[in-house]
């Protein structure tokens, strides 16, 4: 399928069926964490990126193939899924569907936009990011679009968390050097109380980010983490996510979950190992994708990587 993937792990929200309408690395930020490589299209326009009855047809026909398999329809792209016009009528008629929720991640940015909220506020759960205190630390973070202020951000994550009925859970990147100071938490911090999510969700850049120089924290982030969040019950902090499917279409699966982002080596195993599939088998197929030239790995952060070889016939 071109525009629905999955079911595939995923560490907030279970086995998620994907959907995804915005072109390869379409989006309005280049955040210099991305996990999808450099934003090729730099655009806050709003459109059809694909025709709207093509997804629809798909995503009819996904949902009745994987009935029961999956816990969430998730809306997410390989760039901004809000930059889609239509994205409304995408939401509606998956809930039309499927008894599952619904859920949108976004980097937030058009939460601001009234055409966005009325698209957003038809889904069960919403899951924007926030790394940044101020403009100038969002310029340096999320390089978003000149036409998208921190502050319209910020008001826009206020007004739609008003209207929403649903679930709505922020998540922090955290990044060695960046944004991981108790002065800067703190900060951040100031902008999550103006906005009052149900849940706070820190991540740290466990996949290779577009910029090299983008590091994990230490691990004594943890205790500043503890500190200052002390009062809260509705936050998590990094931890290794837990997968467990298993299928017998090893290239298939691990393909469509690699063209949507890198995976850790020991994930793939977690998500792929059982009683007549071992690591050795795992790692032989990985192996013979890569002799194949379907998928490369690479070394971050001292942890084996898989992606997927994206040049592959120019190597
Ligand atoms: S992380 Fe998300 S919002 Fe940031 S550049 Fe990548 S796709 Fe866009």
């Amino acid at each position: 399928m071109k525009y629905v993937y999955g079911p595939v792990p995923s560490r907030r929200l279970g086995k998620s069926l994907g959907i995804d309408p915005i072109p390869s690395k379409t989006c309005n930020f280049q955040c210099i964490y991305c996990q999808l490589g450099k934003t090729n299209n730099f655009t806050n326009i709003r459109k059809n990126y694909f025709p709207k009855k093509e997804i629809l047809t798909e995503i009819e026909k996904a949902i009745k193939l994987n009935e029961n398999k999956f816990d969430y329809i998730t809306f997410v792209g390989s760039g901004e899924p809000t930059l889609y016009k239509d994205l409304k009528d995408l939401i509606i008629r998956a809930k039309e569907l499927s008894e599952k929720p619904v859920c949108v991640i976004t980097n937030g940015s058009l939460l601001y936009d009234k055409e966005v909220q009325n698209a957003l506020i038809s889904s069960d759960v919403v899951l924007p990011s926030l790394d940044a205190w101020d403009e100038n630390s969002f310029i340096r973070i999320n390089r978003p679009h000149p036409s998208i202020s921190f502050n319209n951000l910020i008001q826009g994550f206020i007004d739609f968390r008003k209207k929403f009925m649903g679930k709505f859970w922020i998540e922090v990147m955290l990044m060695k050097g960046i944004n991981d100071t108790k002065e800067e938490l703190l900060k951040i911090k100031e902008k999550l109380e103006l906005i009052k999510p149900d849940r706070i969700d820190i991540n740290v850049p466990i996949r290779p980010p577009v910029e090299k120089w983008v590091k994990i924290p230490d691990k004594s982030i943890l205790s500043i983490l503890n500190e200052i969040f002390v009062d809260y019950t509705n936050i998590n902090f990094p931890e290794v996510g837990k997968f467990n499917i298993y299928s017998s279409d090893f290239e298939k699966e691990v393909l469509s979950i690699l063209e949507r982002h890198p995976m850790r080596q020991d994930q793939i195993i977690e998500t792929f190992s059982s009683s007549n599939f071992d690591e050795d088998k795992i790692i032989s197929q990985l192996k013979k994708l890569k002799s194949q030239k379907k998928i490369i790995d690479t070394l971050y952060n001292k942890q084996i990587f898989w992606k997927l070889n994206l040049n592959k016939d120019k190597n």
